[in-house]
């Protein structure tokens, strides 16, 4: 079978999985975490569409979690299933950031490509912050300058409450060769970032915001 969970969705498991396990944990109301769950794996569910047979019996486990460690092995095993983010090569990157010289490809040893939605890195010879990210079924590249300054905020990618940080963005404007600069508060840590979505939408609006 082929890998069917993309990263954002294999976020969502893991939090609405953990929603079942602390219902579980905090609440003797069996009626309460049987509704708890119900809604956890309608949430899951609403997140796949055509989902093969092969597929709903590889997600059926979800159905039995009642504690972390029945947890932790579900989600070892469908961790096999997530599609990664594609390894970047230098290639790659000159080929998304033309205009960019010198810029090198990021350090991808240490990223888990399982749980990376998007692909965020610093390159200190321009002072910039370049980005991948999916969009529709390609990858769009995104670039601009993320202060160092930071505060407790919304981040536009994840739309979690995080350290945040200021990314501005020259986009080209309507008239050829001018720019006009657009900023979006985003998450400091793009790992925090990363694990934080499990929808897609508001990395698609910032795309479009930047674009
Ligand atoms: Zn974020």
């Amino acid at each position: 079978m082929h890998e069917f969970i993309y990263p954002h969705q294999f976020h969502l498991i893991k939090q609405q999985l953990k929603t079942i396990v602390y219902a579980k944990d905090s609440s003797t109301d069996l009626n309460v975490v049987e509704a708890v769950r119900e809604m956890a794996l309608e949430r899951i569910y609403n997140a796949f569409i055509n989902l093969t047979d092969d597929q709903k019996n590889t997600l059926e486990p979800i159905h039995h979690i009642s504690n972390k460690e029945e947890m932790e092995t579900c989600l070892y095993s469908l961790k096999k299933q997530v599609i990664p983010f594609p390894k970047i090569s230098q290639q790659m990157v000159e080929k998304a950031f033309p205009k960019a010289k010198k810029l090198k490809a990021p350090a991808m040893e240490n990223i888990d490509l399982r749980e990376t939605v998007y692909l965020r890195w610093y390159d200190k010879g321009s002072n910039k912050t370049y980005m991948l990210a999916p969009n529709e079924e390609k990858l769009v590249s995104l670039q601009g300058f993320l202060e160092p300054t930071q505060h407790k905020g919304i981040c536009s990618i994840c739309n979690g409450l995080e350290e945040v940080s200021l990314f501005t963005a020259e986009r080209k404007g309507r008239i050829r060769g001018t720019y006009s600069k657009s900023g979006n508060y985003i998450c400091k840590d793009s790992e925090v970032c990363n694990q934080n979505i499990s929808t897609l939408e508001h990395l698609y609006f910032f795309i479009d915001h930047i674009k």
